[in-house]
């Protein structure tokens, strides 16, 4: 597939090299350079297909901001990049719809920018809500927000809300007006949190000046954060994005808590945490333990880099062959466990046949190495009278006889 690409017109060339290849070296694009006036026009003419645009408003042949013009007339969201700290000249430029005004000082401008360029890009996955009862509100949010390139939706009052919410469960973020007919800011707030957690679902309140003590109540009720109206673009979208980050931040705790580092499989913690309801929802399940055999050999022989990779090769295998309603997780070195959904013994048996055959057919190539592997797997089938603690004994002395066995083996208990 092809990159995205940006285009980056800056007459100074040290600079643009640097931001090039900065850019090149940490975000996914591709950035076309130009150096004047003339050749963003000739390149625009031939291509205009850019994520986003950065623009030195000072260069050769167009001294005045000329290029901002040329190239918003394309239709391309652009982040202007300046020298000078001109205020009538910045609000000029933020008139004309630029997603921002940056100032390229230091290298900490420049890492703004990137940042900005990342946000802009994970935003256009991002669903968000305005909740408010005036129109001209509604509309000013919903630029700003189309600018910095989220999808919007609209509601004009609390329920309106709570109906769009039932049919668009991906909305990451609302934020709502206080003083509404119908449901207000601050019921709609509660009834959002009934069933959506801060994390699940951020809420930000929009309050007036003279509603201070409203701000707290919000923040009680379950807001992450509130905006005093009046309010400038600006703050909103620092206050967006600050809300969203966080709520990225915790989602990826979650997921280094639950996941295997190595092989990106559940950990022994997830496991834990969700198997009691597996095998509540679950009339007839397989526990199986299931371990490489003779692994030290592979570390010994080949080193521990290609140990790591026979752990991921086997881990794709086991995860290709399983379903989401089955849970297979790493519990430590170079054993595994998984859970079967829905199966009797006799399906189990098979299906745990056919996998150890697609292991023992596969090879990994590690440098001019092509390593093979086996397994051992020990299985119960029981029903949900028995406990998970009991289970996993079971699996695991039947593992021990696979071994005892001579390894490459599959044992029932
Ligand atoms: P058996 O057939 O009886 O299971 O023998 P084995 O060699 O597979 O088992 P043993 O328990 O003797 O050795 C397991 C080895 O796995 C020892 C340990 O250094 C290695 N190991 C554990 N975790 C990792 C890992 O994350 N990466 C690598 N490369 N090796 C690991
Ligand atoms: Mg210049
Ligand atoms: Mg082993």
């Amino acid at each position: 597939m092809m990159k995205e690409r940006i285009l980056l017109v800056e007459d100074n060339k040290a600079l643009s090299k640097l931001v090039k290849r900065k850019m090149e070296d940490s975000l996914n694009f591709d950035v076309i350079q130009s150096y004047s006036f003339e050749e963003t026009n000739n390149i625009l003419e031939e291509n205009d297909d850019f994520f986003i645009a950065l623009l030195d408003l000072n260069l050769p042949d167009a001294p005045d901001g000329e290029v901002v013009d040329l190239v918003l007339s394309y239709n391309i969201p652009s982040i202007v990049l300046t020298g000078s700290i001109d205020k009538q000249i910045r609000e000029e430029m933020l008139g004309k719809g630029i997603i921002d005004y940056v100032y390229k000082g230091n290298i900490e401008d420049v890492n703004y920018i990137f940042s900005l360029i990342q946000r802009l890009s994970k935003n256009r996955d991002i669903k968000l809500m305005i909740v408010d009862d005036s129109q001209m509100i509604r509309k000013q949010i919903k630029e700003t927000l189309q600018k910095h390139m989220f999808k919007v939706l609209v509601a004009a009052h609390g329920e309106e809300a709570l109906n769009y919410l039932e049919d668009n469960t991906d909305v990451k973020l609302v934020l709502t007006d206080y003083n509404m007919p119908v449901i207000n800011g601050l019921e709609l707030t509660r009834e959002i949190r009934e069933k959506y957690n801060k994390q699940q679902l951020a809420i930000i309140s929009l309050t007036g000046s003279n509603e201070h003590l409203i701000s707290a109540k919000f923040l009680k009720s379950g807001a992450n954060d509130f905006i005093n109206k009046p309010f400038s673009n600006e703050e909103l979208i620092c206050r967006i994005n600050n809300t969203l980050e966080a709520q990225e931040q915790v989602e990826l705790l979650s997921k280094f808590a639950n996941h295997d580092f190595l092989t990106g499989l559940y950990n022994r913690r997830y496991f834990f945490d969700h198997i009691n309801d597996f095998l509540h929802n679950n009339n007839q399940y397989a526990i199986a333990m299931l371990d490489i055999d003779h692994f030290k050999n592979i570390n010994d022989t080949y080193g521990h880099d290609a140990g790591d990779m026979v752990l991921k090769h086997l881990s794709a295998i086991l995860k290709n062959n399983t379903k989401g309603s089955d849970i297979v997780a790493r519990f430590g070195g170079e054993e595994f466990c998984i859970a079967l959904a829905n199966v009797d013994e006799k399906t189990a048996i098979g299906f745990f046949i056919k996998l150890k055959n697609i292991i023992s057919k596969e090879r990994v190539m590690f440098k001019n190495s092509s390593i093979k592997y086996t397994v051992s797997i020990g299985i119960t089938t029981k029903d949900k009278k028995e406990n998970i603690e009991q289970l996993i004994q079971e699996a695991d002395k039947a593992l021990y006889k696979a071994k005892e066995n001579g390894r490459d083996k599959i044992e029932i208990y």
